[in-house]
């Protein structure tokens, strides 16, 4: 036998990094001895599930020793009433984590083909492409993190196959008018004839000016275009795993081939369609963030911080300059039972993000901010007695 004989895993996953989470609210509840934890650090809905999606998970329970219908159909019907366009422009994944991967597989496997992207940008995306062997191409955000549309145009051609861009965009909160986005569309198709242009809009929901709603809204879509939508933001679903996106017929059906047949449960397709029925829940949602994020937003900037304008359900802020580093606020916050998200792999090791929670979390969450920065602030006069 000789030496190279055994499994052979691809040279794409051989030189992969794994994914390293952060502590999970357990492991800081019993690492630092607290009764409890006010988690900041995922964008996740701060009024948790909504109480119809509760009793209809509940109601289906008996349900669950049952196959899904493949594709969903009862689910695809109702997005797409919701979104005025046929159940067949319509994809449905396990997360819009999986729908991302799957364009990448389907559009993406041609020799040489490239993805671009913005850096930073979502880390799913370079991640994805990275697995499936291929060239990622990034284009660096303005300054202000607006979007430096020609910086991507000026990396596109013959051989790119996915371009992803997200709107409002995560970690900035930055969202760029709609008419930028069709002009950037049509520049773009013309300099990569063979791209798929990928609209991630998981946050869209939490957009209040009109200029930066969705494309999709005034019944755009060209046969290039997907737009991602999640069921993990302001659905208040992230534990069950759905995503959708809507995207021409043509295309539609290449994803309906390759999905694995089941990738959805019963039970997120049940709960999905109660979420789309829960109006209420979903406009206490906005309100709580549109609230939250002026409060938050504020109060930030009352303390010193630098807080970049958002669009969606975070904030993304830097520390005062004269005060502690973005990584001690981290941990001094998880000390006192708060998470929120440090940056540093995104590329941006001073600045931190944190998710919009309800009245209470904002609150308590400033309140250590405050202290934090305050203590560290007095310490060097501390530092002169011995
Ligand atoms: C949260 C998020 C998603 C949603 O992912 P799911 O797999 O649907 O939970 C997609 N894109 C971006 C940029 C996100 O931040």
């Amino acid at each position: 036998m000789n030496r190279q004989s055994g499994p052979r895993p691809a040279r794409s996953i051989k030189s992969l990094t794994p994914y390293v989470p952060g502590l999970s609210i357990e492991e800081i509840r019993a690492k630092y001895n607290l009764p409890q934890i006010i988690k900041l650090a995922s964008n996740e809905n701060p009024l948790g599930a909504s109480p119809l999606v509760q009793e209809t998970i509940k109601q289906y329970a008996s349900a669950a020793f049952r196959y899904p219908q493949s594709g969903n159909p009862e689910l695809a019907a109702a997005i797409a009433e919701k979104h005025n366009v046929k159940p067949e422009n319509i994809l449905i994944g396990n997360g819009s984590d999986e729908i991302i991967d799957l364009l990448i597989r389907i559009f993406a496997s041609e020799k040489n083909s490239e993805i671009l992207c913005f850096q930073p940008s979502f880390s799913i995306y370079p991640i994805q492409a990275a697995i499936n062997g291929n060239k990622v191409i990034t284009a660096p955000l303005k300054k202000s993190f607006a979007f430096d549309f020609d910086g991507l145009l000026a990396r596109a051609n013959h051989q790119t196959s996915i371009v992803f861009i997200t709107t409002p965009d995560n970690p900035s909160g930055y969202c760029p008018g709609m008419h930028e986005v069709a002009d950037f569309s049509e520049r773009l198709f013309r300099l990569a004839p063979n791209a798929i242009l990928v609209v991630d809009e998981a946050y869209m929901d939490f957009v209040e000016d009109e200029k930066s709603t969705s494309l999709l809204a005034n019944g755009f879509l060209p046969d290039n275009i997907a737009f991602l939508r999640t069921f993990s933001k302001s659905y208040g679903m992230a534990g069950l795993r759905l995503g959708y996106g809507i995207i021409s017929e043509k295309l539609a059906n290449y994803f309906w081939r390759t999905r694995l047949p089941f990738s959805v449960n019963v039970l997120a397709e049940r709960a999905g369609l109660a979420a789309l029925n829960d109006e209420a829940f979903r406009k206490t949602t906005l309100k709580t963030v549109k609230e939250g994020r002026t409060f938050l937003a504020t109060n930030l900037k009352r303390l010193g911080c630098r807080v970049w304008p958002s669009a969606a359900n975070f904030i993304m802020f830097r520390l005062p300059a004269e005060s502690l580093s973005a990584q001690e606020c981290h941990e001094r916050l998880l000390q006192k039972g708060i998470i929120i998200r440090q940056l540093t792999s995104y590329g941006l090791p001073e600045n931190l993000r944190v998710s919009i929670g309800n009245k209470e979390e904002n609150e308590i969450f400033l309140s250590a901010l405050e202290q934090i920065i305050s203590n560290q602030q007095k310490k060097p006069q501390n530092d002169n007695h011995p």
